[in-house]
């Protein structure tokens, strides 16, 4: 297998494969540690004509950490519909855009998904440079079954719709891996608890390649017995066992 696959790999700057139009580079980056990033995505960061991301000053940090420096552009959940149009008219121009987030994928819990509606029917190229994701750390070092799971994001914060997708885990039989903020944790393990029962295999990744990362290993009752004993703090990713692991 070669190393250098794909088409774009031959050229300094990247080559669009459609005549004129520019390439839309999907960037993954680190979900903490800055060193978890490619050297592919750093070569694209740094040659592309745009960066659009979610919080420029944040991109700005990792761009300079790694001596980048490139424009950048906002594209967040809250001006994509204004964003997307002008992004694309940039791609129409032959103009690369690299679309990055704070952390990780974008499109994984994070702004993409409108952007891509807004460019694939203009058969301009789409290109991923993947890496890290909060998802997949901490299910690889859950110690779950791994050969099936379910990515769940976000549980809706509304309680009628969030307990029909807790009720839909009841019978799951795959690993399921959910995003939590820290100050709905204890609310989240109370109600797995309450619906997977207090026996379901858990696992709370926490800080996930920084400073104080802290991988919890119980069930759903002794990790909110854990959780109630003190502030939590940081990014969390829970990893649930299906209903027969
Ligand atoms: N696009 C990102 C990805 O690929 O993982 C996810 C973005 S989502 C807005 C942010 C959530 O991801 C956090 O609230 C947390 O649940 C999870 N997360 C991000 N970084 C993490 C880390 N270092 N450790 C554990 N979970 C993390």
């Amino acid at each position: 297998m070669s190393s250098t696959a794909h088409p774009e790999d031959h050229h300094p700057i990247p080559a669009s494969t459609t005549a004129d139009v520019g390439v839309l580079y999907i960037v993954a980056t680190p979900i903490g540690n800055l060193e978890d990033i490619t050297l592919r995505a750093l070569r694209i960061l740094g040659s592309v004509d745009v960066i659009a991301a979610e919080d420029t000053r944040h991109t700005r940090q990792l761009l300079t950490h790694h001596g980048l420096s490139r424009p950048l552009v906002s594209y967040h959940d809250h001006n994509e519909m204004g964003q997307a149009p002008r992004l694309l008219s940039m791609l129409q121009a032959g103009k690369s855009i690299a679309l990055v987030t704070d952390a990780g994928t974008p499109g994984i819990a994070d702004p993409a998904y409108y952007l891509l509606q807004a460019v694939i029917p203009h058969a301009i190229p789409i290109v991923p440079i993947p890496g890290p994701t909060a998802a997949m750390a901490a299910l690889t070092v859950s110690g779950l079954p791994m050969e099936r799971f379910v990515f769940e994001g976000f549980l809706p914060v509304k309680s009628g719709r969030r307990r029909q997708r807790l009720a839909a885990l009841v019978e799951e039989t795959r690993t399921v891996v959910l995003y939590e903020s820290p100050h709905r944790l204890l609310r989240l393990l109370q109600e797995l608890v309450e619906h997977l029962g207090p026996e379901r295999r858990l696992v709370v990744a926490r800080e996930l390649t920084k400073r104080f990362e802290e991988v919890a290993r119980g069930t759903t009752a002794t990790l909110l017995a854990l959780f109630q004993t003190r502030t939590v703090r940081g990014e969390l990713t829970l990893v649930i066992g299906g209903s027969q692991s």
